[in-house]
């Protein structure tokens, strides 16, 4: 038996779809077949040479926003992280990342402070088992890899995003501290600053207000129950943007801002916007090199909280899929346009979202 996976090699060169024979299952793994994969902002980066991927004799399959169906279950595995029984059949999201369980930030309960989490990302589909990336048609769930079963009212539509922003907002809400009747500022409506308007919302903020200049962005925010929007449009300049968020907040600006967006220069004016004793969330920003210049007495003075956040700790995804199966009625995710693409289209899918041309991109093998 084989399967079909898109592969990537080097920077700027369009994937090769190959086939590989599937992967024997070992004790405690599981092999997937992926229902639908997303390209998510940060697969435009690898793509691109942004994290230094790449080199003809290391082919990788990338892809790490999935939803799928257990094809096999390896011998001894027979439930999820959770406990919840699992079989051939189920749908499940994954972590994504590998906190390895063997160091000194692993061993202080932060797993997504673990320095080698991303290691087995980057690992060649050349060798066994092959499947590790989620643009292909099955997914090999290693053994101790975080897995869950998406609940039954959960679409797949829903559920693929899952693993990748809402956990990644959800767990960053988490980490600042949203309380009840918090003002929450959302620099950027993408993939990340939509789901967090709900995560916000239920988390008990009482005031939201969405940074953003795409109308359709922020017609979709409005969708999620935004109270506020700051166009950028309207107020083209971070100084009239933070004034506008002042005279929102009675001129006290805001509980909690979260950068969503990743442009470097959002955060000085995302800091602009933080009330004295506020904090400020910092999510997007993930590309290496580039600066922005802030003055740390903005920091000191102002008794402002900063906390950077990437990835999440594995029981984050596990709620995140209560979180979606809860209110699902309440917001409309599935109104989050996905765009489908073949596995065989995959080059097209990532210009067009290269491109900004579809909100969201996902491969349907
Ligand atoms: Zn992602
Ligand atoms: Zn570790």
């Amino acid at each position: 038996m084989k399967g079909k996976a898109a592969v990537f090699t080097s920077a700027g060169k369009p994937m090769e779809i190959v086939e590989y024979p599937l992967p024997k299952v070992e004790p405690g793994a599981m092999l997937v077949k992926v229902n639908r994969a997303n390209v998510c902002g940060s697969d435009v980066h690898i793509i691109k040479g942004d994290f230094g991927w790449g080199g003809a004799d290391q082919p990788r399959i990338i892809g790490h926003e999935m939803v799928g169906q257990v094809y096999e279950m390896g011998p001894g595995a027979t439930s999820d992280s959770a406990g919840q029984p699992l079989k051939a059949g189920d749908r499940v999201t994954y972590c994504y990342f590998f906190p390895c369980g063997r160091c000194y930030a692993c061993l202080h309960g932060q797993a997504h402070a673990c320095p080698s989490t991303m290691a087995r990302l980057g690992q060649t589909s050349a060798v066994p088992p092959h499947f590790i990336g989620a643009f292909a048609e099955y997914y090999y769930v290693q053994p101790n890899q975080y897995v869950y079963k998406v609940p039954d009212e959960v679409s797949d539509e829903m559920a693929a995003p899952a693993n990748c922003a809402l956990s990644q907002v959800f767990y960053g809400f988490h980490k600042i501290g949203i309380e009840s009747g918090d003002v929450v500022v959302i620099q950027g409506a993408g993939g990340l600053g939509i789901n967090a308007i709900a995560v916000a919302r239920e988390m008990g903020a009482g005031t939201i207000i969405v940074v953003e200049q795409h109308p359709e962005r922020i017609k979709l925010a409005k969708a999620f129950g935004a109270d506020h929007i700051v166009d950028i449009n309207e107020f083209p300049t971070p100084k009239e943007r933070i004034s506008r968020v002042r005279k929102l907040t009675q001129g006290r600006a805001a509980d909690v801002v979260a950068e969503l967006v990743g442009i470097p220069a959002a955060a000085r004016e995302g800091i602009g916007m933080v009330r004295m004793g506020g904090r400020y969330l910092w999510i997007g920003n993930i590309n290496g090199g580039k600066t922005v210049e802030i003055d740390p007495s903005a920091i000191i003075l102002g008794n402002r909280t900063v906390v950077g956040v990437c990835t999440y700790e594995p029981w984050a995804l596990y709620r995140v899929l209560d979180f979606l199966r809860r209110n699902r009625n309440k917001y409309p995710f599935e109104s989050v346009l996905s765009q489908p693409f073949k596995l065989e289209e995959i080059n097209t899918a990532f210009e067009m979202a290269a491109a900004g041309k579809v909100t969201r991109a996902t491969i349907v093998p």
